[in-house]
């Protein structure tokens, strides 16, 4: 139903001087998500600036039972942040909240609002002496908020975990209006039931994040990046092996490319460069952060080991920082790369690590039995046991009707993944991309209790709807 002029004029009142707009060019950019899977629509966009203004907003929304879409950066890929195409549903933007509160460098904390983008709050800490570890390819627009409601993961999981090892406290709205002041930098505190955690990778479907208090760490002393050659992904866990017995916790990054996706990201990205002078079936990108006396040399000898025990046809180590930050861009460009090649079907995967050659030999079969001619590259923090294995259609085909096939390639590699112990969202959630298909993966015993959760906190559906659990 339409939402009436007299409904709307309250909701510009509660959000505040500056805090709305009905401006459909404004609004546009909000309404189509990064790969343009999702259109939506919607009256208003509310962008409050402080924690009581959006209180306000969702009381009213809980008074009249009317839906609100929580929206940060806009880069989440499952379509959780795009409000449905009816119209009836209200958008919230966050940022305009985008301060940072505080920063304690005894605790090691830093408090910040929901709006924040990643990079200023890896700057703020950076300032401080002080490291934030979360990194991705979408950190220029990603706000915390979105990042926490979607537990993101990233490139630097391996070592510091996910953004759910990375919040200590939360503060944040509930879907009754009532507020959450739960900003605590405790690194230990046993009282009850863990609403901090519940709420990290909510998808905003359990209230709305105002703040957080995020962990901080020291600076490494050195980064030092490489490139590997390796004959398979099997080969490339046993690297993994032999990095993190060498390495420990300075091993930061362990991300895996095919020669596929390599040879894409040279055809397509202007300042590319093959990064070995031979060619070898997969690539590995190994980084190290030094801490204390760490030798300089440890990537060098663990890779030279790596070289002698056969794990490592080849490797290179970056000799600059500029050069470090090109084999990243090889890596980070992968996704990009891919859109030039046409139609791609995406896949969030992970299996346990020591599965992960099986599932990436099988889905490869398999995908290819369906699709003769599909070309899989799979690539991603395979140091997590997560895996992107994104599909492009085959040379010379049509891409809609290669892209039309998406659930029934889907099914395929998502049942090979579940076998395998998997999970079908490693890091990019459940949003509305994979609502309905959840509930045949996902422990009946953990969804029914997921539900309870939801109708407990939220018992007229009005924060999300449609986002991890399908409509009615
Ligand atoms: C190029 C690219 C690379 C990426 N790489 C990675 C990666 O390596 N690892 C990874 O994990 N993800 C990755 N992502 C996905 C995406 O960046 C993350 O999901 C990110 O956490 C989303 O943050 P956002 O602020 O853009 O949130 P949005 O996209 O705006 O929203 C995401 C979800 O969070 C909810 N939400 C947003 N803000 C709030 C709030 N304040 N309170 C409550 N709910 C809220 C929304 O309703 C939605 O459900 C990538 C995306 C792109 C485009």
């Amino acid at each position: 139903m339409a939402l009436s002029p007299e409904l709307l004029d309250r909701f510009k009142q509660c959000a505040g001087h500056g805090g709305w707009t009905l401006d459909p060019d404004r609004i546009a950019p909000h309404l189509r998500e990064w790969r343009d899977r999702y259109h939506g629509a919607t009256p208003i966009m509310l962008m409050p600036d402080n924690r009581d203004a959006v209180a306000s907003i969702i009381r009213l929304a809980a008074e009249t039972r009317t839906p609100i879409v929580p929206q940060g950066g806009n880069t989440g890929l499952v379509g959780g942040q795009i409000p449905h195409p009816n119209g009836e549903e209200l958008l919230i933007w966050m940022g305009r909240m985008n301060k940072v509160r505080s920063i304690d460098t005894n605790n090691n904390t830093l408090t910040v609002e929901a709006g924040a983008i990643l990079t200023q709050v890896q700057e703020a800490a950076a300032a401080q002496d002080r490291f934030f570890p979360l990194s991705l390819a979408s950190e220029g627009s990603a706000q915390i908020g979105g990042l926490i409601s979607t537990n993101a993961g990233g490139t630097a999981v391996l070592a510091y975990g996910t953004m759910r090892d990375l919040v200590l406290g939360l503060e944040a709205v509930l879907p009754d209006g009532s507020i959450i002041n739960a900003l605590s930098g405790l690194r230990k505190d046993n009282t009850g039931y863990d609403i901090v955690r519940l709420l990290t990778g909510a998808e905003g479907t359990l209230g709305i994040i105002t703040a957080a208090t995020l962990k901080l760490f020291p600076q490494p002393r050195a980064t030092f990046v490489a490139i590997a050659g390796v004959a398979s992904p099997a080969s490339a866990i046993s690297l993994l092996t032999l990095m993190k017995a060498d390495a420990g916790a300075m091993l930061t990054g362990f991300e895996l490319m095919p020669r596929l996706g390599l040879e894409f990201v040279l055809r397509h990205i202007a300042s590319a460069r093959d990064p070995l002078s031979h060619i070898h079936p997969w690539y590995v990108l190994i980084e190290l952060s030094l801490s204390g006396g760490a030798s300089d040399r440890l990537l060098e000898i663990a890779l030279a080991r790596a070289i002698e025990e056969g794990l490592a046809g080849d490797a290179v180590i970056a000799q600059s920082a500029q050069q470090a930050r090109d084999f990243w861009r090889l890596r980070e460009a992968l996704s990009e790369a891919q859109k030039f090649e046409g139609g791609s079907i995406k896949h969030d995967v992970s299996v346990p690590i020591s599965a992960m050659p099986r599932f990436v030999d099988e889905a490869t079969q398999a995908v290819l039995q369906a699709v003769p001619g599909a070309r899989p590259i799979p690539f991603g923090h395979v140091g997590d046991g997560n895996v992107h294995f994104n599909v492009s259609q085959p040379v010379n085909t049509d891409r809609g009707s290669f892209v039309a096939r998406w659930d029934e390639i889907n099914d395929i590699v998502h049942g090979i993944a579940s076998e395998l112990g998997g999970s079908i969202s490693a890091e990019h959630g459940i949003g509305q991309m994979k609502a309905t298909e959840i509930i045949g993966y996902k422990d009946p015993g953990t969804l029914a209790a997921m539900r309870a959760i939801k109708r407990a906190l939220d018992p007229q559906g009005i924060m999300n709807p449609g986002k991890i659990f399908p409509r009615d």
